[in-house]
């Protein structure tokens, strides 16, 4: 073995990845594969778990959260069904690995976390790589982040137990907020949902089983409407 082979071709790696498990299932977003082609997602994962980066199930990134595996991240985003212009709302930065993959997608991210020393070490990432079309906000994503309401766009990384109402109010008309919600006797009975602001009503679709880390609020109890 030569020196070269102890770090992973990163780029074949990824390179498989979306041949694989992106494009060989149901990612069709041309705008989606190319982010993910692009992105180096081994930036996003603690170096203990960077070989497998590219690996088709989630990864432990800290504070007992995940980063989630490449393919519910890739059908989340094209579920978002983005065209570039968009000003997105993210709960749940964790990484910041998504946030990234949004801030290629759309003009202008805006991202809470309810860890510091998550969202701290994103920003790092984000700025390491160049961006600067994203905010981070420390805080409950139940609430959103209404000071830059509305969103195009709005996507949670965290199952929350039903739908935050605050979120809905801040969904831009004909925009689309994808999430995992809780369905289900336990907290891993889980069903992505999408929630769309029409002219005079909203539409909300169930997509398919997933299962995310729970949202953590303190607004979340099932009797308060917000
Ligand atoms: N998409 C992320 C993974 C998110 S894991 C990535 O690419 O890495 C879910 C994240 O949601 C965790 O970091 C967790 O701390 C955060 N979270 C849970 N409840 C939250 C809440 N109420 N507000 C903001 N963030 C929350």
């Amino acid at each position: 073995m030569d020196t070269e082979s102890d770090s992973p071709d990163f780029e074949a790696l990824r390179a498989a990845m979306v041949r694989d498990q992106l494009a060989g299932r149901a990612i069709t977003d041309s705008r989606v594969l190319a982010a993910m082609g692009r992105l180096e997602r081994q930036r996003f994962v603690p170096e203990a778990h960077q070989a497998y980066a590219y690996a088709d199930y989630p990864l432990p990134i800290g504070e007992g959260q995940t980063i989630s595996q490449p393919y519910i991240v890739a059908y989340m985003l094209q579920a978002l069904a983005l065209k570039g212009d968009e000003r997105v709302l993210e709960v749940g930065t964790g990484s910041g690995y998504q946030t990234a993959l949004l801030c290629l997608l759309a003009a202008e991210v805006i991202s809470l976390e309810r860890h510091a020393a998550l969202s701290a070490q994103a920003a790092e990432r984000l700025a390491a790589l160049g961006f600067t079309n994203f905010t981070l906000i420390v805080g409950d994503g139940w609430l959103g982040a209404p000071q830059f309401a509305p969103y195009q766009a709005i996507t949670v990384g965290a199952a929350a137990s039903r739908i935050p109402p605050p979120l809905v109010a801040q969904l831009a008309e004909g925009g689309r907020l994808i999430l995992p919600v809780r369905d289900g006797k336990t907290p891993d009975d889980q069903v992505l949902v999408c929630v769309r602001r029409l002219r005079w009503r909203l539409r909300v679709d169930k997509l398919c089983g997933v299962r995310f880390v729970p949202l953590i609020s303190d607004h979340a109890t099932p009797n308060q409407s917000s």
